[in-house]
């Protein structure tokens, strides 16, 4: 096992290290270079630039483990994450996602009010040939080893007998079947917290949250976004959707009566609200050419291809969009709820606060001529920076 780590810090020490200037929040996050999709450099230098503490390399050669686990940052509590399992072209662009991913939940649980710092974990493999069950618990005994520092949960490529023989071995996991006394499935929930995020963003659109008559694109209707979809056709949005499967959309369709549409055309539609529900980086400059929506507000994690130049460019179009680590935390806060004796109606009442969370961040954003994914940001790091001054004192 390699690691490269630093001490936790809040982040307002990444504020200082330009050359020692402090720059104004907005300078700083134009400047962030997070948004270097194409970052060549070191492990060690890429931690710095968005200020990880710690980055596990973990190898097995009986097992063909190659796994690498980032922690972001646990000034607010223990890293969680889960773990992905996906066939990366290079190891580079795998450090690239898992760093990524791990800063983006490091914000999900800080605007959430959750008491846990940000991790994730990726298995560089394909999910469907290279997993077994001694490779799972090398890697359970790899998240053992960080004794409560991370803790894992299921993602891409990970299904729950991963997550139970990951369980064999550490205590660390959340996620877990209902009957192994975890809450089971996130999805749900991270559906009912996307479902009142849409409609928090009308309400500070139109004045009004209802949802009735508005015309609403759904794209994937895999766990969240088919939920999401029975949310919306029960309050009598005009939902349509498009996905890859053709058996999920004969599905939609026959039981929700929701309209199908070619995946190819779906950007082509006009409609009041565009929900990504599939996966990253939908929000790019072809999508944004071809867009005609009011909303962008959907579960989909790292929606914007490029974090500064789309978030603008969707303000320039003038389209309201509430940032993905904001809209899609009610999974986080199921997960969160298991490491305290899972308890369904604490996990929805938590998920609830999404509606008002969403309010403030877009008054802020407003008040204070920011993008919504600025404001968002911005409230993560005055929540950790705080709580790093408690807990600085005895
Ligand atoms: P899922 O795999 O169950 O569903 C995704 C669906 O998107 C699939 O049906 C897939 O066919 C479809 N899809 C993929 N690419 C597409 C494309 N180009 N066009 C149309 N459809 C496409 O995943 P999920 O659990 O529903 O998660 C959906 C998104 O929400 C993901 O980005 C995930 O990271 C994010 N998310 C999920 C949770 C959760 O609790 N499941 C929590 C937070 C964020």
């Amino acid at each position: 096992m390699t690691t490269f780590s630093s001490h936790s810090t809040p982040l307002s020490d990444f504020k200082n290290n330009n050359n020692g200037q402090m720059k104004n929040h907005k300078q700083r996050l134009n400047n962030n270079p997070a948004v270097d999709e194409s970052n060549t450099s070191g492990v060690l230098t890429q931690m710095h630039t968005n200020n990880h503490e710690q980055v596990v390399f973990c190898h097995d050669k009986d097992t063909g483990l190659r796994a690498i686990i980032a922690i972001h940052n646990t000034v607010l509590g223990p890293s969680l994450g889960g773990t992905r399992m996906w066939s990366y072209a290079t190891e580079a662009d795998a450090l690239t996602d898992v760093l990524r991913l791990s800063r983006g939940m490091t914000y999900k649980a800080a605007v959430a009010g959750l008491n846990l710092g940000g991790g994730k974990a990726v298995i560089i493999g394909d999910a469907r040939k290279d997993k077994s069950e001694a490779l799972m618990r090398r890697f359970g005994k790899f998240v053992e080893s960080l004794n409560g520092k991370y803790i894992t949960a299921e993602d891409v490529g990970i299904s729950s007998k991963d997550m139970e023989y990951i369980r064999l071995e550490t205590k660390n996991v959340t996620g877990l079947p209902v009957d192994m006394g975890g809450g089971g499935d996130p999805g749900p929930v991270t559906a009912y917290g996307v479902y009142l995020g849409i409609k928090a963003a009308a309400k500070s659109l139109w004045d009004n949250d209802s949802l009735a008559g508005k015309k609403i694109g759904v794209e994937g209707i895999g766990s969240v976004g088919y939920r999401v979809a029975e949310y919306l056709v029960k309050e009598n949005a005009k939902v349509f959707a498009c996905d890859l499967y053709a058996d999920r959309l004969t599905k939609i369709n026959a039981e929700l009566g929701v309209e199908v549409v070619e995946t190819e055309k779906f950007y082509d539609q006009a409609m009041d609200i565009y929900a990504p529900c599939a996966l990253g980086a939908t929000i790019n400059d072809k999508s944004l050419e071809r867009l005609k929506c009011s909303i962008i507000a959907g579960s989909a994690n790292n929606q914007l291809a490029n974090e500064h130049v789309h978030s603008q460019k969707i303000i320039e179009k003038g389209i309201l969009y509430i940032p993905d680590f904001v809209i899609n935390a009610g999974g986080l806060i199921n997960v969160y709820t298991e490491l305290h004796g899972y308890n369904e109606s604490r996990a929805l009442a938590n998920t609830e606060k999404i509606y008002q969370t969403i309010l403030d961040i877009l008054k802020m954003a407003k008040d204070n001529d920011l993008t919504p994914n600025e404001a968002s940001i911005r409230l993560a790091e005055e929540r950790i920076e705080k709580i790093a001054k408690i807990k600085a004192t005895y």
